[in-house]
């Protein structure tokens, strides 16, 4: 999307709406997204996920009356082009191995309980609210390019927000021209504090500033956008370890959270990223952006197997309400709905 289409979308004002809809169901927009709970929102964007997986999987069981090795081959095929991963559709189809030897025949609905249940065990619940600590708690949150890092950190300060806490942001992408922007832009419509400087300067000092700026105001949250980056380019991991030191140096075991954003509708991209970064520096926690409008949802599965870091958000959208909590229980219904 071009630069005015991205602004456009950022000045649709999506609360305004949200907070109509509740005394006028009825109305002729109701189809509008943003009057639906997050629970069909989530429905909605994981729809082509659904689709997908289901059709292929459909297909592949329909007639059949054993479950013998050739199903078994496509059963394995549809999961991996669902985007879960090799590694974790191993996994499922050991077990399903197992399952079918003792049992010998399953009908579909018994296949997808199965499934249901497997998914269930690979998948960790992980979405925990903020502890409490006396200084600021600091998230600071990493990617490659394009995958939404400040898209969801405007949408996690309106979260915060609404939960009554204080956030602070800061600039550290000081990289690209537009960056500093576009988090203005955002800070300005959820209402929360940015901390910036002037493009080209040195993003730890804007770490710096940032976190030394929220403990002197009593801070609640502070969340530090950073440039993209390429997992294998060592120059710029180095920085990244520059920032986090230096935010160390003012609060002690900050920054608490390392979050890496991941663009789900790049399927197996998104696990090799997990893969790179979570190999060049320590990250706390995975936020997946974009299920909206991707077939490859699947995806969600094999990074909450594979890597042992919490998915804690998820993005489902572009507007400022589309961050949901991942909540495992919820991605499941709706997958298997
Ligand atoms: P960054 O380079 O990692 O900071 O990425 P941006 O935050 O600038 O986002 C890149 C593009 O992805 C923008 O057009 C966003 O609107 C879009 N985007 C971010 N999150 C989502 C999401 O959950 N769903 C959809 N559909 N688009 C998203
Ligand atoms: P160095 O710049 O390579 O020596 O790395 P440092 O870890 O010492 O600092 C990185 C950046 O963070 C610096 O360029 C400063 O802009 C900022 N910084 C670090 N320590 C301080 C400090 O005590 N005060 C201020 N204002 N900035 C600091
Ligand atoms: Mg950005």
């Amino acid at each position: 999307m071009g630069i005015f289409g991205k602004v456009k979308g950022l000045f649709n004002d999506k609360d305004k709406s949200k907070e109509f809809a509740i005394n006028k169901v009825d109305n002729s927009d109701s189809k509008d997204k943003n009057l639906l709970s997050d629970k069909q929102k989530l429905g909605e964007g994981l729809k082509k996920t659904k689709k997908s997986f289901f059709e292929k999987l459909a297909k592949t069981v329909a007639g059949k009356s054993v479950i013998d090795d050739s199903v078994l081959d496509d059963i394995e095929e549809a999961l991996i082009a669902s985007d879960i991963g090799v590694e974790t559709t191993l996994k499922i189809i050991e077990k399903l191995e197992s399952r079918v030897k003792k049992e010998n025949y399953l009908n579909s609905n018994e296949l997808n309980s199965f499934l249901k249940e497997e998914i269930g065990t690979l998948i960790k619940d992980s979405c925990q609210s903020i502890p409490n600590i006396s200084d600021p708690y600091v998230i600071m949150v990493v990617g490659v390019n394009g995958v939404g890092k400040t898209t969801t950190i405007g949408k996690l300060a309106n979260k915060f927000k609404s939960q009554g806490k204080k956030v602070v942001l800061g600039a550290a992408d000081t990289f690209r021209a537009a960056a500093v922007d576009q988090l203005v832009i955002w800070a300005e419509r959820v209402g929360v504090e940015i901390v910036k400087q002037d493009m080209g300067s040195d993003p730890a000092s804007v770490a710096f500033d940032t976190v030394q700026s929220a403990k002197a105001n009593g801070a609640d949250v502070v969340i530090i956008d950073t440039a993209g980056r390429l997992h294998n380019n060592v120059n710029l991991m180095r920085e990244l370890a520059k920032i986090r030191n230096v935010m160390g140096k003012v609060i002690d075991e900050s920054p608490h959270d390392v979050m890496l954003v991941l663009d789900a509708s790049t399927g197996q991209n998104a696990i090799e990223q997990a893969k790179q970064f979570t190999a060049a520096t320590d990250v706390s926690s995975i936020a997946l952006t974009k299920l909206d409008g991707t077939a490859k949802g699947g995806v969600v599965i094999g990074i909450s197997d594979q890597f042992k870091i919490p998915v804690r958000y998820i993005g489902v959208g572009e507007g400022i309400n589309d961050l949901q909590e991942f909540n495992k229980q919820d991605f499941i219904d709706s997958i298997f709905s």
